[in-house]
């Protein structure tokens, strides 16, 4: 099993792509990928399971190759790593901590996405999240962070 955790900032005239779906918000997330918090944190996690350090060391944000480039894309790479590790996702949980914008209606679309990338069910990928009331960076619009935890099983 493994955890993961992420946050970015969010700024003017970036787009907010959260679980490799485009979210109408009037802010976006900075960062040198696309800055898919959710998928950072889940591709920590996965890194985690199987022992293969973290998503800096694999995606350095001093590597212009990574300038821009799709979480999606990245989640992928890490997705190889562990069928190469001999390991297959279980099931996913998801904590996303952001004031706004509400989260609840995308779920559906996220839980989708996120099962197609693992090749699991989407019943087996669990998403939440929270505000924090207001409180911090996060509470004043400032930030996104989120947090993962994955099961694998080995074969
Ligand atoms: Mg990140």
């Amino acid at each position: 099993m493994g955890q993961g955790f992420d946050i970015h900032r969010l700024v003017p005239d970036r787009k907010l792509i959260l679980g490799g779906i485009e979210i109408p918000h009037e802010t976006g997330l900075s960062g040198h990928s696309d800055a898919d918090v959710l998928l950072h944190a889940l591709m920590n996690a996965l890194l985690g399971a199987v022992g293969k350090g973290d998503i800096g060391t694999h995606f350095p944000d001093t590597d212009p190759r990574f300038k821009g480039v799709s979480s999606v894309t990245l989640i992928g790479q890490v997705l190889q790593l562990t069928r190469e590790a001999g390991f297959a996702v279980v099931n996913a949980d998801i904590t996303v901590i952001a004031q706004r914008p509400r989260l609840a209606p995308h779920y559906g679309a996220i839980r989708t996405r996120l099962a197609k990338l693992m090749e699991v069910p989407a019943e087996v990928v669990n998403l939440k999240a929270g505000t924090m009331e207001g409180l911090g960076s996060i509470g004043e619009g400032k930030a996104i962070a989120a947090m993962a935890v994955v099961l694998l099983h080995a074969g």
